[in-house]
């Protein structure tokens, strides 16, 4: 990369941080917002800014679209304590950060803040965000929206310390998938060993995001996998099956240990396109695509009204379950 392209791809960098850096300067008031339902890359990326624009003497308000409920494998994160509902913030704060939301629409109800904040700052890294917000900090090769927060950190002159790290951490590790996905870079890896060399526990943050659940998952796992249907002939082969929020109900769980079903299902050999259909307490479905590498899933779920990733990604349909998989199909045949 020569010098001027550098200087051009840093341009959005020094931009954001030079708002938020103004922010802190002049004890303006700041809403941080994670994407709805947020994952550890979206709560993890809005706990360690809010963190850092503390330190610097912003007045930081961190919330998240509703339901207000957060799962279980989060709510330890530092800071998480400090979250506030959509309703308690400011209905037009100075300053407003959206981090890893892909589309105004993944912001809920805070979406409004996008245009009644004094500056809005949108930080994200995915592949289908059509550029939203005052000041765009967007970079959809980036793996994590961690990865940029931790960018906007260093620009501030934040030091990281191990609460920071934990946050960081555990967006980075999760969007990753622990850093076995095609997105982890040799700067990934760099990020982690400054991370690790703050003394977090990432084998403790790892267990509590990724290998812990109750025993009731074992039994709804075994129900789900045992109704997926395998279609080999449909795009680059299609295995798919279901399940809802009352299912998991069933089995004692909540409504969030479905998304780890869709890590089970895609390690089908035959299927290129993994996916889940969560059925939610409204009746509409939320469903999941991952790729195994042949079919681009953010251009199939964008065509569906949803958006994600290259290799991950997803959308919402109010159609019956037969009709949504055949409005799938369609795509993928035509991908
Ligand atoms: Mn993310």
């Amino acid at each position: 990369m020569s010098l001027t392209s550098a200087r051009a791809a840093d341009a959005p960098l020094r931009t954001a941080a030079s708002v938020l850096a103004e922010a802190a300067d002049t004890r303006a008031t700041v809403v941080l917002s994670g994407h709805v339902q947020p994952d550890a890359d979206a709560l993890g990326s809005t706990l360690a800014l809010a963190e850092g624009l503390r330190r610097q003497g912003a007045r930081v308000l961190v919330t998240f679209p509703g339901p207000f409920t957060l799962p279980a494998s989060l709510g330890w994160l530092p800071g998480a304590e400090g979250l506030v509902p959509s309703t308690a913030v400011p209905s037009s704060p100075d300053v407003f950060v959206s981090l890893d939301a892909a589309s105004p629409a993944r912001l809920g109800e805070l979406a409004v803040l996008l245009d009644a904040a004094g500056t809005s700052v949108v930080v994200d890294h995915h592949a289908s965000n059509p550029g939203f917000g005052d000041v765009q900090l967007v970079d959809g090769g980036a793996p994590a929206t961690v990865t940029l927060v931790a960018g906007l950190l260093d620009e501030l002159g934040v030091a990281l310390d191990r609460r920071l790290a934990t946050c960081l951490y555990a967006g980075l590790a999760a969007d990753t998938g622990s850093f076995r996905f095609g997105n982890t870079r040799p700067e990934t890896h760099e990020l982690a060993a400054r991370l690790l060399a703050t003394g977090i526990d990432h084998s403790d943050i790892s267990r509590r995001l990724f290998d812990t659940a109750p025993f009731g998952w074992l039994g709804l796992l075994s129900v789900v996998t045992g109704r997926a249907v395998l279609e080999p002939d449909v795009g680059a082969g299609l295995v798919w099956t279901y399940s809802s929020t009352a299912e998991a109900g069933e089995h004692g769980l909540p409504g969030e240990q479905l998304e780890a079903l869709v890590d089970v299902v895609r390690s089908t050999e035959e299927a290129d396109v993994a996916c889940v259909l969560k059925g939610q307490d409204d009746g509409s479905w939320s469903v999941s695509l991952r790729s195994r590498g042949a079919t681009d899933v953010a251009r199939v779920a964008m065509a569906l009204g949803g958006g994600g990733h290259v290799l991950a990604a997803g959308y919402s349909s109010h159609l019956d379950r037969e009709k949504t998989i055949e409005a799938l199909r369609m795509e993928l045949r035509a991908a």
